[in-house]
């Protein structure tokens, strides 16, 4: 079983790895919480997800525009606890804009936590499980690794990218009890999905309720969001014993998106 085993959560204080966190902490894995925010409400986390399920819960500040930090944490895990048994590579942000007006810096940025990050975790973590011979990463990607949308040139770049490395790595692990795969969802209602909604609207000059209407639900054949609860369920299942054969594959929990 889970019990006592080890993950890092990159961009855990918020969303989707938040939630990913709290899915494994509920199973009785050991978390090392991950992300930016306000110190205060960071420490209310970590210490709701250790009280209210046993396990215990560090948080790491690493920067994910920072390949040293990264690899730090990574150290530190096991450290820490003794073992890395789970690495989930979330951390991620957006920028939406025509790629003429696209900002460099924002490109960059991009690049670095939504895709080069996962790169820096991955390396260090892979020594870790082959010495174990057991690990399980998983790359929280999109369905924009599959399909494109305008006005994210960046996003879409680095989440195709994610991709590829979750192949390459999956390849590499394949004979030392490791697997990496990633998880593709469509739009899930996270703070970063909350601030799209305005940019778009900006963007495109549309009302909000039209970026809501005709570009969010228009992608998602469900005309649902993705719910944490349904990502969850495919984590679970990749990190079990079941999932030992799913390798180097991107997993769509998209409601028919990229069926289209
Ligand atoms: P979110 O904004 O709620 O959470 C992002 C997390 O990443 C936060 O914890 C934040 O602190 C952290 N982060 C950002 N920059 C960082 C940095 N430099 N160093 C360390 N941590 C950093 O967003 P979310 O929607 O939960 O997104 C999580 C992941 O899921 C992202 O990779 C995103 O691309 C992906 N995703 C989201 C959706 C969606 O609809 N919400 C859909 C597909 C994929």
């Amino acid at each position: 079983g889970l019990q006592g085993q080890v993950a890092i959560v990159t961009g855990s204080t918020s969303g989707i790895g938040h939630a990913l966190a709290e899915a494994l902490a509920a199973q009785g894995v050991n978390i090392v919480l991950n992300g930016l925010g306000e110190m205060t409400a960071i420490e209310r986390t970590r210490a709701e997800l250790a009280e209210k399920h046993g396990v215990e819960v560090l948080y790491n500040g690493a920067d994910m525009t920072k390949p040293d930090q990264i690899a730090d944490m990574v150290r530190a895990a096991k450290a820490e606890f003794g073992e890395l048994d789970i690495l989930i590579n979330n951390a991620g942000i957006q920028y939406v804009a025509p790629v003429e007006d696209f900002p460099t810096d924002k490109w960059d940025q991009i690049i670095a936590i939504n895709l080069t990050s996962a790169f820096h975790a991955t390396k260090a973590a892979v020594p870790i499980m082959k010495d174990q011979g057991r690990g399980r990463i998983i790359n929280i990607a999109s369905a924009h690794a599959l399909v494109a949308s305008p006005f994210k040139a960046a996003y879409v770049a680095a989440k195709h990218g994610v991709l590829g490395l979750t192949k390459t790595v999956a390849l590499e692990v394949a004979t030392f009890g490791i697997t990496c795969n990633a998880i593709c969802p469509g739009f899930v209602k996270t703070p970063l999905v909350e601030a799209q909604i305005a940019d778009q609207a900006k963007a495109r000059g549309i009302s909000e309720e039209a970026v809501m209407r005709d570009v969010i639900l228009a992608s998602q054949p469900t005309k649902q969001f993705v719910s944490f609860d349904q990502l969850s369920g495919m984590l679970l299942y990749l990190v079990s014993d079941a999932g030992a054969s799913a390798n180097g594959a991107a997993f769509q929990i998209d409601g028919g998106w990229t069926a289209q």
